[in-house]
Parts: structure tokens; C-alpha cells; sequence
């Protein structure tokens, strides 16, 4: 690798997961280049970004995994969750539906996931708030009971992204020093 690679101290993986079209890859765009996309459409295949983060005097290259439309299917293997420390887990706070199958996600990560992994429960579009469907105290509430951390977020206005992101890498910073 390059000389900053070499300066890395950990290599993460983390991945997204969560119903079609709440907003995972926006997500993932904004905290590895910050960009969002109107027109984002699914593809075929899976897909991931690198960022270099530090935290304190530890330089971390986060490698975020996102699935590239499988999840319509629920046709997500096991490769994909090999391995990963951490997981963003996004429901959309204007469909309650995408909020109902938080738990058949959690089923799957703690099926398919490292035991220590790693959760951060994100209710995204937050700057569609007028429409939601979720209230913020919902989902506070279903983090608690599953030991998971918890966020609301818009991919669409850069608020709380990096955040969300930076909570999940410090934990796993912490569980691995
Ligand atoms: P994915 O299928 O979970 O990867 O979702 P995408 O990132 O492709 O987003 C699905 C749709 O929701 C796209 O039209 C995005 O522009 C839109 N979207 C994503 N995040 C937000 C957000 O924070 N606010 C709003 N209003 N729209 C968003
Ligand atoms: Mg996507």
C-alpha cells in the first residue's frame, strides 16, 4: 500500500443494512465524500467506501460495506456481515414499515454477525420530520431494549451523519484496545 495506508493503525469493516430506499447509500456517500444523490438508484452487487478517521492519536481506515439493492430481495449472504465489527442499521422515519423490519434485520446480524458487533440504530430523513411516522422517542426506546446506540439523521441535509458513523467506529475503537 501507499505510505498513508501504512500510517493506519486498524482497518474496520462496517456495513449498512436496512430496507430498500431509506437512505443507506446517501448515508454512506456523505460520511466517505460528502455527496448526496436525488437520483440514486440501486445497482447489482455490493459496494464500499473507504475513510481514514482518527480518533485520539489512532488512525483508523473504516471500510464500510453497502449492499447495492440485495436487500429488496433479502438476498444479502453471509460474506457480507463476515467480519464486520460494526453496523449501521437504517429505518426510514417516514415508513413505519421500513421501522417493523428493524427486528428481522437485527435477527439477521445477530445470526450472520460477530457477537460483539457493534450496532447504531439511525432513524434517517429527519429534515422530512413534519411527515413522520416515527417518533424520536420510538426509537430511542427500541435501541434501549436491544442494546443498541441510537440517532436520527438526514443524509439530505448533512446532519447527524458523521456522527452516527463516528459513534459506531469509536466503540469498536473501544472494544478493540
Ligand atoms: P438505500 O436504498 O437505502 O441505499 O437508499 P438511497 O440512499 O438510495 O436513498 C433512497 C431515496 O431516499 C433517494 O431518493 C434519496 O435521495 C432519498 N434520501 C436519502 N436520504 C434522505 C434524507 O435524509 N432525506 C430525504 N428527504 N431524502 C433522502
Ligand atoms: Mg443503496
Amino acid at each position: 500500500g501507499d505510505s498513508y495506508d501504512e500510517e493506519c493503525d486498524y482497518l474496520f469493516k462496517a456495513v449498512m443494512i436496512g430496507d430498500s430506499a431509506v437512505g443507506k447509500s446517501n448515508l454512506l456517500s456523505r460520511f466517505a465524500k460528502d455527496e448526496f444523490r436525488l437520483d440514486s438508484k440501486p445497482t447489482i452487487g455490493v459496494e464500499f467506501a473507504y475513510r481514514n478517521i482518527r480518533i485520539g492519536d489512532k488512525m483508523i481506515k473504516a471500510q464500510i460495506w453497502d449492499t447495492a439493492g440485495q436487500e429488496r430481495f433479502r438476498a444479502i449472504t453471509s460474506s457480507y456481515y463476515r467480519g464486520a465489527l460494526g453496523a449501521l442499521l437504517v429505518y426510514d422515519m417516514t415508513r413505519r414499515a421500513t421501522f417493523e423490519n428493524i427486528k428481522k434485520w437485527l435477527k439477521e446480524l445477530r445470526e450472520y454477525g460477530n457477537s460483539y458487533i457493534v450496532i447504531v440504530l439511525v432513524g434517517n430523513k429527519s429534515d422530512l420530520s413534519r411527515n413522520r411516522e416515527i417518533q424520536e422517542e420510538e426509537g430511542k426506546e427500541l435501541a434501549e431494549m436491544e442494546g443498541l446506540y441510537f440517532m436520527e439523521t438526514s443524509a439530505m441535509e448533512n446532519l447527524n451523519v458523521q456522527d452516527a458513523f463516528l459513534q459506531m467506529f469509536r466503540k469498536i475503537l473501544e472494544n478493540t484496545v
